[in-house]
């Protein structure tokens, strides 16, 4: 049996422990990680990455669908379109087999020592580990757990033949004509979205009383409406009871108490996800939890001493910017730097079509925290780059204190809002208040602009509304 005795071990190599490895790395702490599948973890191989670039490769196909249907204004008309998934799914790997190689190129420049298997704790500071080669031991003077999420299964419809996770439906081999799905949050509808534009007949079933609970209603109404145009059919106080007897079908109950029979070639279950704690000698550490997840402190500190916790396996928001800054503070923490917690926001993007974007507190949320507030909302429709780009749909909105005019929120909704998100959460970052916003010079003609237009609104000056 081998052993290796290190400073630092790091255990799942997604976003949250390659960033840890790789900083811990850079500033010579002698780190090891371990990965049981592949480098770049949930994000970089089944998550973020391949999901935006089957988003994208639908955008494509049914912008040029729609212009062959002689519906563009842009005066342009074009053959119909054809869709090789096959191909689609085949150059979504490349980039994801990039990225990878990438990650472990990364690693292995910052020097940080590679262990391919799955983990078992023996005690708080020792792992066993199942290699190709045989049993690895390592012990470390600080582990940080890493391990992330898998996806919820409901009881009554197990993964397996036409129910399906995330995973699956990023590499299905063809289109399928009839797709459900159960879970109209993040993922349902960045997916459901994607095979509408592929051509599926798409039907969302969902338990709220709206899609993207999470957010409000505002903000989801835009999506709602596109997905009215795509014709994805979208039931909500509805719940998901089984697949039929002949399995071609999902049985449901609507919000009137109905069964209703939804036929399905795919059920894609996409119900939330929960912290990958099962199974490898993790419950026998008996750390402190919140709920299903670990326990953590603003230093990302367990009920353990030198055992951290970052990434998904610590709660909401789960989401790899937000595993990989608390990865980053952790090598730091670890190589003997002074570091807490102290971010004012984690910006949120839902890859919807139109995209929402969010960072710091929305109006309600800041009413509950008993702000004073005023706010401000420029449309798209005030626009001119939206109306040159036929994207008119949505608006940017920004949350203020009454009193010091401190930025505490910014939000928007509308095609590619996503690249907002760092001025957004810039601005929060640097305390900014709506004056600083307002002088800005934002460049012309661009969907920025309609930043700078919400703080002025804000003020009572806005110049295009
Ligand atoms: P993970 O990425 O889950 O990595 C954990 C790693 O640990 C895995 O590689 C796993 O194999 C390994 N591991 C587990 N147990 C062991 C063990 N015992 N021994 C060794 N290794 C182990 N987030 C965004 O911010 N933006 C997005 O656009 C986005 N899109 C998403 C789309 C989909 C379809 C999904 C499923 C998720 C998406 N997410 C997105 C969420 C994002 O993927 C996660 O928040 C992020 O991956 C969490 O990182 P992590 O490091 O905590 O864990
Ligand atoms: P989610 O929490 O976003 O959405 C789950 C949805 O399922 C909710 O709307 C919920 O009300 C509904 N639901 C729960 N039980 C149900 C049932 N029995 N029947 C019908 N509906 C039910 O979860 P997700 O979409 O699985 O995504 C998981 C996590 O992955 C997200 O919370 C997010 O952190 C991350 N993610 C992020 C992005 C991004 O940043 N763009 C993209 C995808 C995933």
């Amino acid at each position: 049996m081998k052993e290796i005795v290190c400073k630092l071990l790091v255990i799942g190599a997604g976003p949250g422990g390659y960033i840890c490895a790789i900083r811990a790395g850079q500033l010579g702490v002698d780190t090891v990680i371990v990965e049981a599948v592949k480098a770049g973890g949930t994000c970089l191989n089944i998550g973020c990455i391949p999901s935006k670039a089957l988003i994208h490769a639908a955008e494509e196909f049914e912008k040029v669908r729609h212009m062959a249907g002689g519906e563009s204004p842009l005066g342009i008309s074009v053959e119909a379109p054809k869709l090789n998934l096959a191909a689609t799914v085949a150059w979504k790997d490349g980039i994801v087999g990039r990225l990878n190689s990438g990650v472990l190129g990364l690693l292995r420049k910052a020097k940080v020592k590679i262990v391919h298997g799955r983990a078992k704790f023996r005690d708080g500071k020792t792992v066993e580990v199942e290699t190709e080669t045989g049993m690895q031991v390592i012990r470390a003077e600080a582990v940080v757990i890493a391990t992330g999420s898998q996806p919820v299964e409901l009881p009554s419809l197990p993964f397996g033949g036409p129910v399906i996770s995330s995973t699956e439906a990023l590499s299905l081999p063809a289109v399928p004509q009839k797709l459900v799905v159960v879970g109209g949050g993040y993922i349902g509808l960045e997916l459901g979205t994607a095979f509408a534009k592929m051509g599926s007949a798409v039907t969302v079933v969902e338990a709220a009383r709206q899609i993207l609970p999470q957010y409000d209603a505002d903000l989801v109404r835009p999506v709602s409406k596109r997905l009215g145009e795509l014709g994805v059919r979208v039931l909500t106080e509805a719940k998901a009871k089984g697949l039929s007897g002949d399995g071609g079908a999902l049985v449901i109950e609507t919000v009137d108490g109905k069964e209703q029979s939804l036929p399905a070639d795919k059920v894609l279950v996409t119900v939330g996800r929960k912290p990958r704690t099962e199974g490898w000698g993790l419950d026998e550490l008996d750390l402190a939890r919140a709920g299903h997840f670990l326990l953590i402190d603003d230093q990302c500190r367990t009920s353990m001493r030198g055992v951290y916790a970052i990434g998904d396996i610590t709660g909401e928001p789960m989401l790899a910017h937000r595993a990989m800054a608390q990865g980053e503070m952790v090598a730091e923490i670890v190589a003997g730097k002074k570091r807490a917690w102290d971010k004012r926001c984690i910006p949120a993007v839902c890859f919807t079509d139109p995209e929402i974007v969010t960072a710091g507190l929305s109006p309600d949320e800041a009413r509950a925290q008993g702000h004073d507030i005023r706010i401000g909302q420029f449309p798209f429709s005030a626009n001119g780059r939206a109306m040159t780009m036929l994207a008119e749909d949505g608006f940017v909105r920004v949350v203020a204190r009454t009193d010091t005019n401190l930025v505490l929120g910014l939000q928007a909704v509308g095609a590619g809002v996503s690249e907002l998100s760092s001025a957004f959460a810039l601005a929060i970052e640097m305390g900014a208040r709506l004056e600083d916003i307002a002088a800005t010079v934002h460049a012309h003609p661009t969907r920025s602009e309609g930043l700078q237009e919400a703080a002025m609104k804000a003020l009572g000056h806005a110049l295009h509304i």
